[in-house]
């Protein structure tokens, strides 16, 4: 584990007991967690009378909704199968919100996470509502997307009950698993329990490979973020939102793990040299809810000119600034997959990706986050001519946005074999 990883003085952490890394004690937490959870689940009440079998979905976060829209409408679409979707209360309002903006309501929400004094009690309590809800509704199927702590606790609450366990978004990988924390983690540990495998890339279908899964577990279908995508630029998804971004805007979003703290103050630092360094430019920064992120960014960036924080944007506004803006600044995953298609260049403020076909389109650039390095890169990105959007094709890094289409073929094909035998 790289030594910059020690821990430090994050309240989150439990342990400096031991001299365990972060990463270390949170991996011994959560995995503890877990058995602790197989002891105490819920009993199975009662099935329900269900004609087709259920694929039971689970989200939790803005990002999973999004991925997940395509999906469950697929699944809507389908004679064979039917849907059941579950809000896990790891942030309810935003859960409600995106899918609410297409036209979504979750069948089921679980109790709200109260707080979240630490990664392991909130792992502890999800998996303990997710493993009451699956022996509720007995899904002939447990759908996790991505890499939350929502997507974890539900993929270990699917095994607990014997579920069959699909991982959307499958294979992302860094090398260490320590970077991001814990998305890193999260979804090493959600291939160990998935039985269905589907990648949003070529690497992330080799990642899978080179791991061990059985290469008939693993469908190379794109990522659903991209169908959403494709469904609102291309008009199946009309949006009333028009650009809100002139190419003087620079569009910030802010909330990984790796960049709360110090690493948020210099990000900000460098927000507010480039404001000075280019007069004409104006920053748009929808903060995220986390308090953690959230504290920090106003007290740096608050009441400055030419930087407007306001609330998390709604998915079409986002897309349409984005769409719009001269630059981005974005520690985010899924921006990373979308900027291309927008055609707008976008500076991570990380030390890695766990998508190196974004960087490959040249749309998008690491830089590490320091004050100095960020300014510069982004001023350098400025000045350069912008390249044309990259279409939605097969050549499309992320696919070509009928991602869902593929895995809902798939899930039907398993299910009614199964039915069938
Ligand atoms: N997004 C949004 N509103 C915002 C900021 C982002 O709808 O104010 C969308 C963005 O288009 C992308 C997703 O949220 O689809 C990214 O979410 P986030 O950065 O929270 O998570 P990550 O992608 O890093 O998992």
């Amino acid at each position: 584990m790289a030594p910059e990883m020690r821990t430090t003085g994050d309240a989150d952490v439990p342990a400096r007991r031991r001299g365990l890394t972060l990463g270390e004690a949170l991996l011994e937490d959560i995995a503890n967690v877990g058995h602790g959870v197989l002891r105490d689940a819920h009993p199975p009440r009662a099935c329900k009378p269900v004609s087709r079998p259920v694929v039971l979905v689970v989200a939790g976060t803005r990002p999973e909704c999004i991925k997940l829209v395509p999906v469950i409408r697929e699944l809507g679409r389908r004679q064979a199968l039917s849907a059941l979707v579950i809000g896990s209360g790891q942030h309810p309002e935003a859960v409600r919100r995106t899918f609410g903006e297409f036209g979504i309501r979750p069948d089921h929400e679980l109790p709200p996470l109260v707080a979240m004094p630490n990664l392991r009690t909130a792992a502890w309590q999800l998996i303990s509502s997710l493993a009451e809800a699956i022996g509720e509704y007995q899904p002939a199927l447990v759908l996790v997307q991505g890499d939350t702590l929502t997507a974890y606790a539900g993929a270990r609450a699917g095994v607990r009950a014997r579920r069959e366990v699909v991982h959307v978004e499958a294979g992302l990988r860094t090398p260490s698993v320590a970077d991001p924390f814990p998305e890193e983690w999260f979804r090493r540990r959600i291939a160990g329990h998935a039985t269905y495998h589907f990648a949003p890339s070529a690497s992330a279908h080799a990642n899978l490979l080179a791991e061990g899964v059985p290469p008939e577990r693993i469908h190379n279908v794109g990522n659903t973020g991209i169908d959403t995508l494709r469904a609102l630029l291309h008009g199946d998804d009309h949006g009333n939102e028009r650009h809100r971004a002139t190419r003087t805007t620079v569009l910030v979003t802010l909330h990984r793990r790796e960049n709360w703290d110090g690493k948020a103050d210099i990000v900000c630092d460098a927000l507010l040299d480039l404001v000075a360094a280019r007069p004409e430019l104006g920053i748009v920064l929808p903060v995220h809810p986390n308090p953690r992120v959230a504290t920090r960014l106003k007290r740096r960036l608050g009441g400055r000119p030419r930087i407007a924080l306001v609330a998390p944007m709604n998915y079409r506004e986002f897309i349409a600034t984005a769409a719009g803006a001269a630059l981005l600044i974005s520690d985010s995953g899924g921006v990373q997959e979308e900027a291309p298609h927008l055609g707008a260049p976008v500076l991570v403020p990380r030390s890695c990706t766990e998508r190196p076909e974004a960087i490959d389109t040249g749309f998008v650039r690491l830089v590490p986050v320091e004050r100095e390095v960020m300014l510069q890169t982004a001023l350098d990105i400025l000045a350069a001519p912008r390249a044309a959007p990259v279409p939605f094709d097969s050549s499309a890094p992320f696919g070509d946005g009928t991602a869902a289409t593929r895995i809902v073929d798939v899930l039907e094909a398993v299910l009614v074999a199964r039915n069938d035998a």
